[in-house]
Parts: C-alpha cells; structure tokens; sequence
C-alpha cells in the first residue's frame, strides 16, 4: 500500500525545470552525406599534439585525475596573465556556471540575464532554487541593458551576461557593459560567458578578463568546448577575483575534469598558432554565410559566435523540417527562430541551398 506520504520526495525547485535539450544528429536515408549543425562544435579533427596527450594521458586511467588540476591552471595563468587563485575549472563551463550560481544562490534570490539566450541560464538558475529574472532582447538581438539594470532588486546576487549571445550572436560592446557596471550594486556578482571570445572580430568588443580585473564583482566564463574543439572531453573554466573562485571550487565536484582531458586542455594551449588559424577560417566562413543569406533577402543580426540566428516566428519548426530533410540538422526555438553553426564550406553550401529555396 502506497499512501502520498511514502513517496521518495524531491526539491520543489525541479518542478518548474526542463531538462536541457541538446542539438539533434542529423538523419538521411539516401546516402547523401550529412551535416550536423545543431551544436556550435567545432568541425574540425583535434589541433596537433593534442590527441597524443590524450592518448598517453589515458594510460593512466586507473588513477585519479589531478583534483587541484595544477598544470591546466598554470597554462591558464600563463595564458591570460592571472594568477592560478582566480582560476577555477570544471567540466565545461556550463558546470563551472552551476557550482556559481549554487554557490551564490539561495530560494528567493534573483539571477538576472537577457532573453533569449543560452538555454543552461533558466535551468542552471532554477537548480541553485533562485527564480530567473529574463530581461527581453532588442530588436536587434541584443542585450538591452537599461532594462537590465532596472531588473535588478534586493534579491539579485548573480547577472549572467552573454557575449556573443547564444543564439542570437551579437557581441557586447566594452562602453555599454562598462556602463551597466557602474550601475550594478558592488555585491551583486556580474557573469560575462565568452564562450564564443575567439570567434569576436571589431573594435570595442567586450573582453571579460581585462574587464574582471579591477572589479572584484566580475567572473567571466571560457570554455575549450567551441573554438578549442574539445567539446566531447569537458573542460571550461571561470576567471575572477579570488573569494568568488573560492567559492565555485567549495561546490565543484571532486576530480571532476579528467586526466585526459586536463592533458587535452594543455596541449590545446601550446597548439595557439593553428588554433588561430582554424578560427580564421571559420570567421571567413561565417562572413561568407551572413554575406550571402543577406543577399538572398534575409534579415540576419550581428554575427560574432560561430553560428548565425534566423528569426522565423512561427516558421521555426517548418524551416528546421525543410533544412533536415536535406540532411543537415540546426537548432530550433519552435516560435521564436534557428540558430545555425558554421561548420565545414560543404555545410554550409547545403544550408545556404535550402535558405535560398525557402525565399523563393
Ligand atoms: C557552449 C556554451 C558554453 C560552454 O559549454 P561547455 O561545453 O559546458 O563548456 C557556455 N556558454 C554558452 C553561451 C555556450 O554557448
């Protein structure tokens, strides 16, 4: 006999939170190849070097991983010119977003951050038992931030800045987000997620880890995921002052980044010179794909991630449909629009294909 009172019981919080939803594979029957750019993956194989430390690192695969992963935070520190304590790492940085706002939050606080944008904010916040505080884009896609700002209350620890904003692609500019810091309250932390930095290109564009510097309420997140290729082996990491670190490590999960993928992540480091290249090649793509869908018509917002956002309303699903039917899987948001990777020339040609035919 069951009565309510036996049931296994669950935090309230999980009610009202759906569980990510991740790009689909795409699907053909015919034999034709297939293009999958659902996922804002990197198309390309692993930078030189790194499969080897990978595959060496492996072999010890019976022991722990470096918990305090110290040779990463050294390249890290190198890298950027910060010291190890305001380094902390996780497996991506959407974990190392989580251990944040669980560290940040408790149930009555306020995450404030634009919508839409990256689909982990509501669930991540949702999860930590505060309640999103979702500031609309502009009509061009951007963050608004006097609207932001004036989200803000008592109950705001954390805002989540985007940048290039996930789906949509516009990237923030140094002076608006300055200025929207000078009007956050110092005890409210600032979040700017650049996982998408090395595909920036322009003057004035927001570069977190010069921002966080001398301001001890900023953290910016990376990630090896996007631009670095290594989505598969989970490895991101935050940039901030040090009582915020601190406070991300005290909720990431033990060894939580692997070995293999520590080593990865170090190798991926000392590969820059081709790491650059193949960014340079995919932002020459990109303007390649936003020149042209511009010039079949469509209206296409700033594009500074390695992906491109079509705003179709209520055609999202019937778009996805037709573009999936010549074997290349996107991203719909039904009843908002599509956000599309730049991967390979062949792929994108298949895409731009099917959004010419959809204008005719
Ligand atoms: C992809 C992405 C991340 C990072 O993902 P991980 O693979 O967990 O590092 C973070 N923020 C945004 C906006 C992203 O699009």
């Amino acid at each position: 006999m069951t009565t309510p009172s036996d049931e296994v019981r669950f935090r309230s919080a999980l009610d009202d939170v759906q569980a990510y939803k991740p790009g689909k594979p795409p699907v053909r029957t015919d034999g034709r190849p297939t293009y999958k750019l659902s996922s804002n993956e990197n198309p390309y194989p692993p930078l030189p070097g790194v499969l080897e430390a990978a595959t060496a690192a492996a072999a010890s695969m019976n022991r722990y991983p470096d918990n305090g992963s110290v040779a990463l935070l050294e390249a890290l520190s190198a890298r950027f010119g910060v010291p190890t304590e305001h380094i902390a790492v996780g497996t991506g940085s959407v974990a190392v977003l989580f251990h944040l706002l669980q560290a940040a939050c408790e149930a009555g606080d306020e995450v404030v951050y634009a919508w839409r944008s990256f689909e982990a904010y509501p669930i991540a916040t949702k999860l930590s038992g505060a309640t999103p505080v979702e500031v609309p884009l502009t009509a061009d896609a951007r963050h608004d931030f006097k609207a932001m700002a004036a989200a803000i209350t008592d109950r705001t620890r954390v805002v989540l800045v985007c940048t290039p904003n996930n789906p949509t692609g516009p990237a923030v500019r140094t002076n608006e987000l300055l200025e929207f810091l000078d009007a956050v309250p110092r005890n409210v932390l600032v979040v700017v997620d650049e996982a998408y930095r090395e595909f920036m290109r322009g003057e004035d564009l927001v570069d977190g880890v010069e921002v966080y510097r001398d301001r001890p309420n900023v953290a910016v997140l990376r990630t090896f995921s996007k631009a670095y290729g290594l989505a598969g082996f989970r490895v991101g990491f935050a940039i901030g002052h040090e009582p915020t670190v601190a406070a991300i490590r005290k909720c990431a999960l033990p060894f939580g980044v692997s070995h293999v993928a520590q080593a990865a992540a170090v190798a991926s480091l000392e590969a820059e010179k081709d790491l650059l290249e193949r960014v340079e090649t995919l932002v020459a793509e990109r303007t390649r794909v936003v020149d042209a869908l511009r010039g079949q018509g469509w209206d296409v917002p700033e594009a500074q991630g390695n992906f491109v956002w079509l705003s179709l309303g209520d055609d999202t699903l019937a778009f996805a449909t037709a573009v999936d039917a010549e074997g290349v899987s996107v991203r719909p948001f039904p009843g908002d629009g599509v956000r599309v990777t730049i991967g390979e020339p062949e792929a994108n040609d298949a895409f731009l294909a099917v959004t010419a035919s959809w204008r005719r």
